[in-house]
């Protein structure tokens, strides 16, 4: 990037559902889909008197969590009453961490095209979900055209966790990767399903613009509740475009908060700065402060499994890094390594993996033997999509083999050849991409039955300049 050129600043809030049995603060049981209202109790409807009592497992899965991300984990956290007026919040006051939280300050290894960087965590805290409203002419298609809101409190209470990352995220697609990568991690850890779909990862986005080689952050617009890989990316870009063309006409650029409108790709003003909340946060006197037990942090630091960045940096020894990040970044690494234990070697393993269905580990070994058999490509696929539904015969899929014996190919490829002078000019000019569209003539020519590699080393080995 050269100064001057105008660079994206983004920084995330991340908010998951835990996946506990049970609610934050009282016993009711967590179901996702449940009749509405049919999960709740004295204590996450705020009644008179009823008194909250913390959720121990969602305590460590907060820990479990922020091991995970490096953060320190506070000695002494203290949950903190955040008022706020809203028919979501039947207490009046949603029991949140603010001064001291249960993970402090951490990093998370990202890869990116130029290597590994580190993203800064800020904290990672525990709090409850408020209930969920829904529009009476909505959803739930109870009176459409009414005007007025129902309120299901089976989600008010549900443990929520809390990430802030540092603003250190530098275009849309380190966002994105940094969320995907996030979501594994939460997912390897078992603290959620962290389903986007199903609302139980959701995040803020705050993105703002700077020059290169300038000191400091520019304000900042927030952009609230995303639930998409896709739209993140988009609203990023898109605020990136609208901040910029601001500041270049020499408009005022205001802290806000903004919707993105996915129609119009276009980021509009909700609210502005200045109706910002007063949340006038005190410690909640109806908790004790949490102080985990060293043991506790020891043992749950034992429980944390290997990381996506350790994950990368091991398989970057056979794969090299990039290689090792893009398999890692699309989750294909278990299969990948559970072809290699079956004999296959990584990198093999490694392109016959990626962007393909999870297949079932039973069928490793048989998925191994019909890779090994060189199969045709079709062969492979339609192994692979059954292996993800149930176990597989490969005895089906071994007769299929892919056509490389030199003798039958070679008319084939001189045909190939002979059919396409302009190709093959070009590519004795120097531009060898172009072998890649021979190879595709061949694979037509052969209804997808020859050998890719056999292909390759053939064509090449005739256009080698005289
Ligand atoms: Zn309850």
């Amino acid at each position: 990037m050269t100064a001057g050129e105008w660079q994206t600043v983004v920084g995330l809030e991340v908010h998951v559902h835990l996946k506990t049995r049970t609610k934050m603060f009282c016993r009711c049981e967590l179901e996702y889909g449940a009749a509405e209202n049919t999960h709740t109790c004295p204590v996450c409807l705020a009644h008179p008197g009823a008194l909250p009592v913390p959720n121990e497992r969602a305590i460590e899965m907060t820990i479990l969590l922020g091991l995970a991300l490096d953060c320190e984990i506070a000695e002494r956290a203290v949950f903190a009453r955040k008022n706020y007026f809203y028919p979501d919040l039947p207490k009046g006051y949603q029991i949140s961490q603010y001064e001291a939280p249960l993970c402090g300050p951490g990093r998370f290894a990202l890869p990116t095209a130029e290597g590994e960087r580190e993203i800064g965590i800020v904290r990672a805290h525990l709090e409850e979900d408020a209930a969920k409203t829904v529009h009476a002419g909505g959803a739930t298609g109870r009176s459409v055209g009414a005007d007025y809101s129902l309120v299901d409190f089976n989600r008010g209470g549900t443990p929520l966790l809390e990430i802030v990352s540092a603003p250190d995220l530098r275009s849309a697609d380190e966002a994105v990767s940094f969320l995907r990568l996030l979501r594994q991690t939460i997912v390897d850890l078992g603290v959620s399903d962290a389903d986007m779909e199903k609302g139980t990862l959701r995040a803020d986005v705050n993105v703002s613009v700077r020059r290169a080689g300038e000191e400091g952050f520019r304000p900042r617009w927030e952009i609230k509740n995303m639930n998409s890989f896709r739209f993140i990316g988009r609203a990023i870009e898109a605020a990136f475009r609208q901040q910029v063309e601001a500041h270049e006409a020499g408009e005022e650029v205001v802290q806000s908060t903004y919707d993105y409108d996915a129609d119009t790709d276009q980021l509009t003003v909700h609210r502005s700065k200045e109706e910002a909340d007063d949340y006038r946060y005190f410690p909640e006197p109806d908790l004790v402060p949490v102080e985990p037990p060293a043991t506790l942090v020891e043992r749950l630091r034992g429980e944390v499994p290997e990381r996506p960045g350790d994950r990368i940096r091991r398989l970057a020894g056979d794969l090299g890094f990039a290689s090792a990040a893009e398999l890692v970044m699309n989750g294909n690494e278990r299969k990948a390594e559970a072809l290699a234990a079956e004999g296959i070697d990584l990198k093999t393993a490694a392109a016959v993996a990626m962007n393909r269905d999870d297949f079932l580990l039973e069928n490793a070994a048989a998925l191994a033997r019909i890779v090994q058999a060189n199969v045709t490509r079709e062969a492979l696929d339609e192994a692979f999509a059954e292996a993800a539904e149930g176990p597989i015969d490969p005895e089906k899929y071994l007769a299929q083999t892919a056509l490389g014996d030199e003798a039958e190919l070679a008319p084939i490829i001189d045909s190939v050849i002979a059919a396409h002078p302009e190709q093959v000019e070009t590519y004795r000019g120097g531009k060898e991409g172009v072998l890649g569209f021979l190879v595709g003539q061949v694979m037509r020519e052969t209804q997808g039955k020859a050998d890719p590699k056999v292909v390759n080393r053939l064509l090449a080995e005739r256009l080698r300049p005289e």
